[in-house]
């Protein structure tokens, strides 16, 4: 029987361990973390957007130009596939208004429990509190627990490390020190599904941050829009809306140093409803009280008329037009460690179709330290349950091709 290690346990390595467990192989995951899936846990406080109920033909395209890569992938195991596994587990899903999909229970930590469960019953072994660092020879995974080191031997090896966001769940993307030191072509890291920095007002800071903008719509300039919601923080912009943009966003200001959004705070009223409103109201009434009376406007949305120095205008056409298309200047990404998820990683020409390293035959690598990205909406899960699934398939056939080569001493 094959031995197999599988590196990280969030859902692309979970993943990949089941198949490869149902597929004859003994398995062993290893985890740094004291518990698995912390990643997905924190994901379950938003619900668990697991995938998206789109058709799959519009679910590929929000992978961009991975999707050439990664398709094969997700049509091996779909949205529709990963919607029949939940429910195996007793996780099954309802599909929310906007399309996504979640599980009933919405929280991960159901659905992580009967995924251990089975797993164990699969036989599959988990070491937590191990971290690996390195090879320790050919076919030799060396792991560092509380107890001291050890090594692994195995003959395959599935990493699915994740990305370089939110630290302090386990993925810190420490691991491209030694994979670009065994010559694995990388991409830099980049967030993705991000907020953004603007230069706000002492006052705005102060007295805002934190505070949501419900039932908005945000224009990147000369872009696309999208309607939800935004956060203002102590630092700029945050939230699902902000996100949505986020990757053209960061973009834009790589190439010219910012980028412009523009608020809509009434998106469900046209602009001359909106001036006919404010006609009504105007007259000797603050500009507060205007707002707040003909549009119910909150402060917040009061406070980011007011930002960018000069005054908003008086008369009601004009106010209506600024209400419309409130201009906010992001000048940077929030941090990368702050980000849903991050762009950059393995590159595509660095595995092969079966997702196994070409300059590491028998370590397969899935999950967000491909160099792939994708909108939030239940895309980055099903990809890294997918991938998890390819690359534990890859494994297999390279197994049954009786492959000679070994992984690096
Ligand atoms: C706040 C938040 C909310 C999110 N919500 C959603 C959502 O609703 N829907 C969605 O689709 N996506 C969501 N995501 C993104 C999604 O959770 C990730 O894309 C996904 O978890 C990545 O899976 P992964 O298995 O590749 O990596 P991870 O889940 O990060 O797992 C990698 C594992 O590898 C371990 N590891 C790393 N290095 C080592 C080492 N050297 N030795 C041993 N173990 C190691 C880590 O501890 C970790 O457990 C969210 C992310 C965040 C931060």
């Amino acid at each position: 029987m094959a031995h197999i290690v599988v590196i990280g346990a969030g859902p692309a390595g979970l993943a990949a361990a089941e198949a490869l467990a149902a597929g004859g192989c003994a398995v062993t995951v290893v985890e740094r973390m004291p518990t698995i899936g912390r990643k997905m846990l924190m994901a379950g406080r938003g619900g668990l957007n697991l995938t998206h109920s789109e058709p799959l033909d519009r679910f590929l395209t929000r992978y961009g130009a991975a999707r050439r890569w990664l398709e094969p992938a997700l049509r091996a195991f779909s949205p529709d596939d990963l919607r029949a596994w939940a429910a195996a587990l007793g996780q099954p899903c309802f599909v929310g208004s906007s399309g996504r999909v979640f599980p009933r229970a919405m929280k991960a930590s159901p659905l992580l429990r009967a995924w251990g469960a089975r797993l164990a019953e699969q036989g599959v072994t988990i070491l937590t509190r191990h971290d690996w660092t390195g090879w320790a020879g050919p076919r030799r995974v060396r792991v560092v627990s509380p107890r001291g080191e050890r090594v692994l031997a195995a003959d395959a090896v599935v990493l699915a490390l994740g990305g370089a966001s939110w630290a302090r769940l386990g993925a810190d993307g420490a691991w491209t020190g030694l994979l670009a030191g065994g010559g694995v072509a990388l991409a830099p890291f980049r967030p993705a599904n991000c907020g953004f920095r603007s230069n706000w007002s002492d006052t705005l800071r102060a007295r805002f941050a934190g505070t949501p903008l419900r039932g908005i719509a945000l224009t990147q300039e000369g872009g696309p829009t999208v309607r939800g919601e935004a956060v203002v923080t102590a630092r700029g912009l945050e939230g699902g809306a902000v996100y949505a943009l986020s990757a053209g966003l960061r973009d834009r200001i790589a190439a010219d140093g910012q980028a412009r959004v523009m608020l809509d705070l009434r998106p469900d009223m046209t602009e001359a409803a909106l001036a006919e409103r404010l006609a009504r109201v105007r007259g000797r009434e603050s500009l507060s009280n205007t707002l707040r009376k003909a549009l119910r406007l909150p402060a917040v949305a009061v406070a980011l008329l007011r930002e960018g120095g000069a005054a908003p205008p008086r008369d009601a056409a004009s106010l209506a037009r600024l209400v419309k298309a409130v201009p906010v200047t992001l000048t940077a990404p929030d941090s990368l460690d702050r980000a849903i998820s991050v762009a950059g990683g393995v590159r595509e020409d660095a595995v092969d179709a079966r997702f196994m390293l070409r300059a590491w035959p028998g370590v397969f690598v899935a999950g967000e330290m491909l160099d792939w990205e994708a909108p939030t909406g239940g895309y980055l899960l099903q990809a890294c349950f997918a991938t998890g699934r390819a690359a534990a398939r890859g494994v297999l056939a390279w197994l049954q091709e009786g492959a000679k080569e070994r992984y690096p001493s």
